[in-house]
């Protein structure tokens, strides 16, 4: 299925975040971002630490609400719910941390933490647990017999699988993973990456995958959206990364990443500098003091996402007004 033929099943509308930061200035994480999750797709969500990418999944997640803007779910903006239309709501997004013990409370074994969701929710009956525990393991090859384990009594893979089970105890349709693999080992990775991609097959749940490595998302995503200091910067489907990426900010992040996984020949230029802060985000392009093509107007004016191919939108002066590649 392409990109395009997959319906929207959630859509991020003009969302900005702001907080106000320690000296009292206002922080802008998200500005405006416009994105959408495609029914069993996975969109990843690119770019480096303090971005803003984690920012705009809790939003989708409902940990915090957005400044402006909507989140289109189930035909209704979801950002305005309170009560049990969220708590319902929530049975439907759930999410997998980067470190999963830390959401898990020590005392529990696995079999309490992966079937909690479902209790909160009454589901199931006590007396159910255990047999239900075990299918949400076998869903994520885990050995049965783990489900009376502890998870400090299992390895950091292990782990980020009981969070995946716990996560799809109530049949979500989206799966929002924060840096969800990026504490495990390269081969542990790949493994957890594969996991996903079955479950997504099987049960067309949608993922928004966050992550800093462009090699490991660009292989899985369906569609990769690069974000820079709070700004969508340019989206493309996943498997034209490495041949078609054209905003100076994502050919920089594919040169700065050292990575097994992808063998680019094109030449790529290096980034420069540093990010300046997002408490001072100049005017004009976020990222003209680190691009080497920066001009006049990029000092200036800040260049719009527009359509510079089929599924690919980049927001920069170079390519402002062309359609087509
Ligand atoms: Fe570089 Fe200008 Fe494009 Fe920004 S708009 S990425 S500064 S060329």
């Amino acid at each position: 299925m392409s990109v395009k033929e997959a319906p929207v099943i959630m859509e991020a509308k003009h969302v900005t975040k702001k907080f106000v930061s320690g000296s009292g200035r206002p922080l802008l994480a998200c500005n405006d971002v416009n994105l959408q999750v495609r029914k069993g797709q996975t969109l990843g969500i690119v770019g480096e630490s303090g971005c803003g990418k984690s920012s705009f999944v809790k939003m989708i997640v409902q940990l915090y609400p957005p400044t402006e803007g909507e989140i289109i779910y189930g035909g209704r903006d979801i950002t305005k719910l309170k009560g049990e239309e969220l708590r319902q709501c929530r049975k439907k997004i759930q999410m997998v941390f980067q470190d999963p013990s830390a959401a898990f409370h020590p005392k529990m074994k696995v079999m309490d933490i992966v079937t909690e969701p479902l209790l909160n929710f009454k589901m199931i009956k006590k007396t159910e647990k255990e047999a239900k525990a075990k299918e949400l393991l076998r869903m994520v090859d885990l050995p049965e017999d783990f489900v009376y384990r502890f998870p400090h009594n299992m390895s950091g893979g292990q782990r980020q699988r009981i969070g995946i089970a716990r996560a799809l105890a109530l049949e979500p349709e989206i799966i929002v993973c924060d840096e969800a693999t990026s504490a495990l080992d390269v081969s542990v990775q790949d493994r957890v990456i594969e996991l996903l991609v079955r479950l997504q097959k099987e049960k067309g749940i949608s993922f928004v995958f966050i992550c800093h490595d462009m090699a490991l998302v660009q292989s899985f995503a369906h569609q990769v959206a690069v974000m820079y200091l709070g700004n969508i910067v340019e989206v493309l489907p996943g498997n034209e990364v490495g041949t078609n990426a054209m905003h100076p900010y994502t050919q920089a992040m594919l040169g700065a990443i050292f990575s097994t996984r992808m063998d680019f020949t094109k030449k790529i230029e290096s980034i420069e500098s540093e990010a300046p802060s997002p408490v001072d985000v100049p005017p004009g392009c976020p990222f003209q003091n680190r691009c080497g093509h920066c001009m006049e107007i990029c000092r200036t004016q800040k260049p719009q996402l527009v359509e510079v191919g089929p599924n690919h939108q980049a927001a920069c002066h170079l390519f402002q007004g062309k359609t087509e590649r």
